[in-house]
């Protein structure tokens, strides 16, 4: 393992050409705010703001919002620490550089082919020192939160899409509900609110009461809804009945958050997605068939909705949806030659409860053996979408077990989705002793033909 921790972390930012050279150690959250202080951000950001940069870029993150790129798109050019070449600044094109900081002696490689595999690399090309991000300025946008019944949302989905920025949906197994988050710039100015509130999570608090036995609150309730989850569904993870009861109480809280709050878009685009999880995320592209009125992203999240209700499986809220455009990295779950190509994300989560006590350990172990055997396997197969079209989302993709076919079936679909040859030729150039590479990479993406 390779860590960044000791690395110098440098931010200089260029307001004219509104973009940042950072170290891909810096997080997200840390680039956030320094560039807020010369009224920049980031085009889009992930749910949570702790990722470091190179971790961001390399496992093709996405935020959402239909004509917003993953973020590796946003990469202007990369310097690449490697064993094979040394320091390579790696750009587009045939763009001509002046390495203004002539801190290091690095060669330039502006190659189109190259620049597109390395923005989502997976570490396996070398190690990312630093990104040129492009940015956008600083602006409020404000966060509109209600929730659906399946029905409405179908009529309103494609509208929904297309005319908000930001839109992301939180379905409930179990419940015809979901909850819609939608946000956009806007000129108004106001302090975020928090979205938890005692009053929202009653209908959570009820039900550890009535389970619990003890008094309706207590002084280390959790406060916000993601936490009151946690504790709860920790009581009895894998009783579907149980589940049911929490999910149906969540979009009773939800209702009570529905509302609007304002702040910029790091405090508004991230959220609260609770403590230990299993989640594993698919990305597909979306072909709308106008002719029937179909949207097949919903379409998709419906059949999976059946599945878990006709399979019984325990499955906690919320399951995730959320879009974006396509990417131009080849090895981005959502690349595509179009840009205008929109993709939909779609996210499945089991939580996992804290503790080092054989009762807990029991319980993690068999919401492992739930979620990987049973719960991602009914997602990969809720259709009408071609499973081969689904492309998992790289840092939650884990390596099957090995026994069985799972690992070789596994391998195959990674070939016939991503140009592996052509990656695993460039590691061969820029990694011959294969020094950065580890069990993931080998089993998975390696290739010896
Ligand atoms: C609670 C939570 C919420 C999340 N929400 C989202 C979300 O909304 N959208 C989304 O897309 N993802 C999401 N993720 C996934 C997360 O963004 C990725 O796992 C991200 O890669 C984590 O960054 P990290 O710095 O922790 O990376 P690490 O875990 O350190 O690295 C991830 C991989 O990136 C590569 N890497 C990292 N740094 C470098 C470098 N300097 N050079 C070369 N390769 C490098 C390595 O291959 C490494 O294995 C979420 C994860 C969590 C835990």
């Amino acid at each position: 393992m390779i860590t960044l921790a000791k690395l110098e972390s440098k931010i200089c930012v260029d307001t004219f050409n509104k973009r940042v050279n950072v170290t891909a150690n810096v997080t997200v959250g840390e680039l956030a705010e320094e560039l807020r202080k010369y009224n920049l951000t980031l085009e889009n950001f992930a749910s949570i703001n702790d990722q470091s940069v190179g971790g961001f870029i390399q496992a093709g993150c996405h935020g959402t919002g239909a004509l917003v790129p993953p973020v590796n798109d946003q990469v202007e050019g990369l310097v690449l620490v490697t064993p094979g070449l040394g320091p390579i600044r790696i750009l587009p094109g045939t763009h001509t550089f002046k390495d203004t900081q002539n801190e290091v002696d690095i060669k330039i490689i502006a190659d189109d082919e190259l620049f597109s595999l390395v923005k989502c690399g997976l570490g396996g090309l070398g190690i990312v020192y630093e990104v040129t991000l492009r940015c956008v300025p600083l602006e409020n946008l404000e966060e509109v939160t209600k929730v659906f019944r399946l029905e409405e949302l179908k009529k309103i989905h494609t509208r929904l899409l297309l005319e908000n920025r930001h839109v992301r949906y939180m379905w409930y197994p179990f419940t015809d509900s979901v909850v819609v988050v939608t946000s956009n710039p806007t000129s108004k100015t106001a302090a975020p609110v928090a979205l938890s509130h005692s009053h929202s999570l009653k209908p959570l608090r009820e039900i550890m009461t009535h389970r619990t036995g003890g008094p309706s609150e207590r002084p280390g309730d959790p406060t916000s809804l993601a936490a009151f989850r946690d504790a709860l569904i920790s009581l009895d993870p894998l009783n579907v009945d149980f589940i049911r009861q929490v999910n149906k109480a969540e979009v009773q809280c939800w209702k009570n958050l529905e509302g609007t709050r304002i702040g910029t878009s790091p405090e508004i685009l991230s959220f609260d997605c609770g403590g230990q999880q299993c989640v594993y995320e698919v990305a597909f592209k979306v072909e709308q068939n106008c002719a029937h009125n179909e949207s097949p992203d919903i379409e998709f999240v419906m059949r999976l909705l059946k599945r878990i209700e006709t399979l019984n499986i325990p499955a906690p809220a919320p399951i995730e949806q959320r879009w974006s455009q396509s990417s131009s990295s080849m090895m981005s779950p959502a690349y595509s030659t179009s840009i205008s190509d929109i993709f939909t994300w779609i996210g499945i989560i089991m939580y996992l409860p804290v503790g080092s006590d054989l009762h807990t350990l029991n319980a993690r172990w068999n919401i492992k053996e739930v979620f990987h055997k049973v719960y991602t396997k009914v997602l990969l197969e809720a259709g009408p979408v071609d499973p081969l079209q689904l492309r998992a989302h790289w840092a939650k993709l884990d390596l099957p077990a090995p026994e069985g076919n799972e690992l070789s079936e596994l391998r195959a679909k990674l070939r016939k989705q991503y140009p592996l040859k052509l990656y695993n030729t460039y590691r061969r150039l820029l990694d011959p002793n294969s020094i950065l590479t580890n069990q993931w990479m080998d089993l998975l993406i390696a290739q010896n033909d």
